[in-house]
């Protein structure tokens, strides 16, 4: 049985960045990426968007090309899924019927997307999107569709509804909340985000659930619990997703209450040779004091960054707060911190002119900035500030006074 110095199971950004972190201070121990999807590691982030949309090729969504794994002595089996580790020997089978060894092994192995169980939801025509063959299923079906029901409203669901539109779909949206993307953005700004759909020429249905969906070889529309139906030729599902931690739950590995995997400071799991890194991966974040579980691109490539350094023994706690992105039409938005709870906000410059930032407080206490057509040199203090503590009273005046630089309050 071949013996691999590092073993990172997965095939999504942070496997990728992992194959990094590890060869910044190992440049020759031998190195195994086992995915089970047919592409090598990529990133997700173009699927809902320009290569949804047709503009970018296979190439844009790789993070490395074939040669990178082959130039640093790295090698990757796809198509090929991890089923059991078996920690006392340090082993991981395959479900082609091998096993190999590891001295470490990262667990990188992100999550599914999740389909409504709605009478329907199987019939051809309806997709879920996570995969590069969820958008290019969803690219061909839209080059036939003329209407499309989205079902969700946070990012997946309205990006996807963009894209759709630009393609010349007509989108009707339907979601739970009162306004698209309103577990992270203030009102005013989703209010704004509605209008531009319906500038554009989508339809949007808050507070709104499916209740089935129906066609006969293909769907052929939404009904929605209302009693309204709604006739589509295609609809996609963009409702969160189901996290990949059988293997770290069958292998005793500890969970938190939320079904992630729990690591420490240094992405170490509680079996000290097994990390764990991206949307699988909560851990103890420094700055809010808490067990933080992200969702996003940017936390995938950073933690796969630093299991992959620690992995080979640089010993380096994670700090870094979670950043953001997500392109709705023309729409850019950068967020940093941890918005997940948040009573009040403050603004800076003006939504009229695409200009503006929301500054998020919990209890008074600053802990997160989203940010819209911003100039290029308030990044930096934006990611900066979010992890300071500032308390309201201190900062509000400097924070909405544009003739204020934010180096200031550094
Ligand atoms: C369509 C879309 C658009 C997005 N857009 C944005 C955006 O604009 N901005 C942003 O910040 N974030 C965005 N995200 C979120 C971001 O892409 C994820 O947070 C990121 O992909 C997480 O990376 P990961 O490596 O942890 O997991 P994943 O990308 O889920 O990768 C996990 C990999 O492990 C494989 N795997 C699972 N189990 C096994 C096994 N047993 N054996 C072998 N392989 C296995 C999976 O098949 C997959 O290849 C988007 C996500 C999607 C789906």
């Amino acid at each position: 049985m071949t013996v691999h110095k590092y073993i990172i199971v997965g095939g999504g950004q942070a496997a990728a960045s992992a194959c990094e972190g590890i060869r910044e201070i190992d440049q020759s121990g031998s190195i195994l990426v086992i995915t089970d999807e047919a592409h090598l590691p990529h990133q997700r982030p173009p699927l809902s968007k320009s290569y949804l949309a047709g503009k970018v090729g296979l190439d844009k969504v790789l993070v490395h090309e074939e040669s990178y794994y082959a130039d640093n002595n790295i090698e990757v089996m796809t198509g090929v899924a991890a089923t059991r580790i078996s920690r006392r020997g340090r082993k991981v089978a395959l479900d082609n019927g091998s096993t190999v060894e590891y001295e470490e092994l990262l667990l990188a192995t992100g999550g599914r997307a999740w389909r409504l169980p709605l009478s329907g939801a199987d019939l051809p025509g309806v997709f879920t999107l996570r995969k590069i063959e969820d958008s290019d299923a969803i690219r061909e079906a839209a080059g036939e569709a003329s209407q499309a029901v989205v079902i969700g409203g946070s990012f997946i669901g309205s990006e996807v509804a963009a894209t759709l539109t630009q393609l010349g779909v007509k989108v009707t949206m339907c979601f739970l909340e009162e306004y698209p993307l309103q577990a992270i953005v203030p009102r005013e700004l989703g209010d704004y985000v509605t209008r531009l759909f319906e500038d554009k020429g989508a339809r949007l249905i808050p507070n709104m659930r499916p209740e089935r969906i129906v066609g006969g070889e293909r769907i052929e529309a939404v009904h929605l619990e209302n009693g309204e139906v709604v006739s589509c030729d295609m609809a996609v599902m963009g409702v969160g997703i189901r996290l990949n931690t059988q293997l770290a739950r069958d292998a005793d590995l500890d969970l938190t209450d939320f079904s992630a995997i729990a690591v420490d400071e240094m992405l170490r799991t509680s079996d000290p040779h097994i990390w764990a890194a991206g949307d699988i991966a909560a851990w103890p974040d420094p700055h809010y004091e808490r067990r933080l579980r992200v969702e996003h691109w940017d936390v995938a490539r950073s933690h796969g960054l630093q299991a992959g350094r620690n992995m080979a023994g640089a010993s380096e706690p994670y700090t870094k707060a979670p950043y953001f992105f997500s392109d709705i039409f023309d729409l850019s938005f950068e967020v940093w911190g941890d918005l997940v709870d948040w009573d009040r906000t403050v603004i800076r410059g003006s939504l009229e002119e695409e200009s503006v930032s929301y500054w998020y407080f919990r209890k008074d206490t600053l802990v997160g900035v989203l940010a819209m057509g911003r100039p290029e040199e308030e990044s930096d203090p934006m990611e900066q500030l979010v992890v300071r503590g500032l308390v309201y009273d201190d900062v509000a005046d400097a924070l909405q006074d544009e003739d204020q630089s934010l180096d200031d309050l550094l």
